[in-house]
């Protein structure tokens, strides 16, 4: 099965490097799946866990916005932040999770403040989803 070279950069440094056969992301214009061999593109990502596929496993990474290139051969996600499950502190992200909610309830839908408290929710929620809890 051919595959496709992936690096995860983050401005504190190189966070996945690996050769997958499928990637998933979640760009704001919606879902991407790259295969080996797909057309050039850049496109800026949301906030949500991507998906590196191999024959035996799928390891997941959580992304905090940034931008995905890709090239026939390799991908490059430059990541505003993004863990991998080892590296995520699961009591942080249930407080984050916990702080934003509350903020939700309190905020009105149009205030910049819901706004970033919505986003402020589907960090910890990715977060938690990628270290599986
Ligand atoms: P918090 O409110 O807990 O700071 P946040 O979503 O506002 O969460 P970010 O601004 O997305 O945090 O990230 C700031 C830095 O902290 C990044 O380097 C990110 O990787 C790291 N980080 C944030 N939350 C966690 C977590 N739960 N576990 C590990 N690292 C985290």
């Amino acid at each position: 099965m051919s595959t496709v070279s992936v690096n995860v950069v983050t401005p504190d440094g190189a966070i996945y490097e690996g050769d997958v056969e499928m990637v998933s992301a979640r760009a704001q214009s919606g879902e991407l799946g790259i295969l080996p061999g797909h057309i050039p593109l850049v496109a800026p990502l949301a906030v949500g866990a991507v998906r590196l596929k191999n024959d035996s496993s799928v390891n997941l990474v959580s992304v905090s916005g940034g931008f995905i290139e890709v090239r026939p051969d390799n991908v490059t996600i430059l990541a505003e932040a993004a863990e991998t499950p080892s590296h995520i502190d699961v009591d942080r992200a249930q407080k984050a999770k916990e702080r934003a909610e509350d903020r939700l309830e309190r905020a009105k839908q149009e205030e910049i403040d819901f706004k970033r408290a919505q986003l402020a929710l589907q960090r910890a929620t990715t977060r938690l989803e990628v270290a599986g809890k």
